[in-house]
């Protein structure tokens, strides 16, 4: 294949490498990611994030309601339960009833037992009564509760047995030595007492006992409740009276530990027991507005992550399957190379042997010339046999080195000698320089032979204008160095790492005009690497290229 075909093929193969690439993997890759970014800004600009949770801090405030509403239900209902009956005993009796009710129950403030025909018992907590304030409300609300019940006793009462559960019940603001308080009253009828009379029971709610005990636990406990449901935010809720303007600027009458300053995220007027009354919930130490904002802040950042892996998975992919590409196309170069390698020395070979066979070759010396060039053109044949061979036991992993104490100086000298001939008849100046007295060291005599004659042939193949080779064979601290020098054509510096896989050619027009495989240095580097050396290149374009194996003394007899 010419190269220019050659470069066609690549090029087209690249572009298919690339639609394949861009309509498989990118183009759905980016709409999606174009798809979740236009998604993450509708939901920044929308502040969905937001509204999702404060309609969940509104579920939350409707438990809360009803959570309380049981609360207050369920300990009026037991208290109606063990209300003396209207029709038992005298008037004083039931007073001390009520008296002994208040007693048990020390969360109450007052009760109460209205007859239409006997009039109201109104009975107050004892202990409370040093409170002037208590005092005063006791005064007011017995006097209140009295005029009302006779004038309204009946409606309330027939509107109470309207419901499923006879209660009416009463919040309004009041006052104790504390400072501002709410009392909460039930209204309710009694069982037992015929529909058609207007009797009713009551019974007011400490104010203290709801400031201090009974609103801070339910509090606790329904932020306790709602933090286990769902692991996040720490939140708190506070108690405060509902305005007509919805309360925003009140204080809190009760507040849930956490309760900072700051305005509640969401409110809720609390309805039917503590009407007048109104919760409001926010997170602790931070904003629904913050947590957003983080929220698609963190969104944003992993879709970018996310973006770059993808580039950066696509950029390797491309990489990894160019690079498989053009070892590919390396490897068919190699078969036309190989073949042709194989073909030239073949031919030759042929070419002497039959003239030599017709018996028409007269002067001994030209016989032997004759006899000389079939020796050397299979020589040719057995090395890049052996090179090839070698290689494929290098890549099937099968590849074995017989090590065997080795004098390094003999080895390189007689390596050499056999050469010599080949390398003067090109026209080379040859300088050989073998340092005495090098230790014995374990190696494999037929791979080092193989990797140094690797290394001469490059030099004798790759010098176009100044032939010039020189071997060189030393000590150096503790490993010993094998170095061949030649002024050729040299290598570029980018292709300098390159040149030993497997396979690889320059681009220099010589070495495409040159018979070769690819496959000498890498067989080179893989010798020295299993003698526990290193093999490493100096060269200038132009200039020429210095080989320098190294390998290790001591290391070298594993
Ligand atoms: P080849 O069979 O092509 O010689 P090698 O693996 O021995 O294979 O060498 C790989 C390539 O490195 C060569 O094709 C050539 O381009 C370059 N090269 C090797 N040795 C030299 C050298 N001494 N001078 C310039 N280029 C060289």
């Amino acid at each position: 294949m010419t190269s220019k075909r050659y470069k066609f093929w690549s090029h087209h193969n690249r572009f298919r490498l690339m639609l394949t690439l861009g309509l498989a993997i990118l183009l759905p890759a980016a709409a999606l990611i174009f798809v979740n970014f236009h998604q993450l800004k509708s939901i920044k600009r929308d502040k969905k994030v937001e509204a999702l949770i404060h309609r969940d801090f509104q579920y939350a405030l409707a438990a809360s309601e009803k959570r309380l509403n049981q609360k207050a239900y369920s300990m009026t209902e037991d208290l109606r339960g063990s209300f003396p009956s209207p029709d038992n005993g005298t008037e004083d009796e039931k007073a001390s009833k009520l008296d002994l009710l208040l007693s048990k129950n020390p969360w109450l403030a007052h009760v109460f037992l209205f007859d239409s025909e006997k009039g109201l018992v109104f009975r107050s907590q004892p202990g409370q009564m040093d409170d002037k304030y208590c005092r005063e409300e006791h005064d007011e609300i017995k006097e209140g509760f009295g005029g009302w019940f006779r004038l309204e006793g009946k409606t309330l009462v027939e509107a109470m047995h309207k419901k499923s559960r006879p209660f009416t019940w009463y919040t309004s603001p009041t006052k104790r030595a504390g400072g501002d308080a709410y009392i909460t009253t039930a209204f309710f009828v009694l069982p037992q007492v015929s529909k058609d009379r207007v009797v009713l029971g009551g019974a007011s709610f400490d104010p203290n006992y709801m400031k201090k005990t009974f609103f801070p636990e339910m509090l606790d406990e329904l932020i306790t409740q709602k933090l286990t449901e769902e692991k996040g935010e720490r939140l708190a809720m506070m108690v405060y009276p509902a305005g007509e303007d919805g309360g925003h600027e009140n204080e809190p009458l009760v507040a849930s530990a956490g309760w900072t300053k700051g305005k509640p995220e969401v409110t809720r007027k609390l309805d039917d027991v503590f009407r007048g009354l109104a919760l409001g919930i926010k997170f602790q130490g931070t904003s629904v507005d913050a947590i957003g904002r983080r929220w698609v802040m963190q969104s944003f950042l992993i879709l970018g992550v996310l973006s770059l892996l993808m580039v950066g998975g696509l950029v390797l992919t491309y990489r990894s399957v160019s690079k498989e590409m053009a070892l590919a196309h390396l490897k068919s170069d190699f078969v036309s190379n190989v073949s042709h390698e194989l073909r030239t020395p073949l031919a030759l070979i042929r070419l002497y042997a039959e003239t030599l066979e017709l018996g028409r070759i007269n002067t001994q010396e030209k016989q032997e010339e004759y006899y000389r060039i079939i020796r050397k053109e299979s020589e040719r044949l057995t090395a890049l046999i052996n090179n090839i061979l070698d290689f494929s036991r290098i890549e099937a992993g099968r590849k074995e080195y017989d090590f065997r104490e080795t004098d390094m100086a003999e080895l390189v000298r007689n390596t050499l000698d056999s050469y010599r001939y080949q390398i003067e008849q090109q026209g080379f100046a040859f300088e050989q320089s073998i340092e005495a007295s090098i230790p014995a060291m374990r190696v494999d005599r037929e791979a080092i032979a193989r990797a140094l004659v690797n290394l001469v042939n490059n030099a004798l193949k790759y010098s176009a204008d100044e032939k010039f080779l020189r071997v060189k064979l030393y000590r150096a601290d503790d490993s010993l160095k094998l170095e061949v020098v030649d002024r050729g054509i040299g290598i570029t510096r980018r292709e300098q790492s390159k040149i030993f896989e497997k396979f690889y050619r320059t681009g220099d027009p010589l070495v495409h005009n040159t018979k070769g495989s690819g496959l000498g240095l890498s067989l080179v580097r893989h010798i020295t690497h299993a003698h526990g050396g290193q093999v490493e290149v100096e060269s200038t374009p132009g200039k020429g290229s210095k080989f320098i194996m190294t390998l290790p003394l001591a290391a070298a007899a594993q």
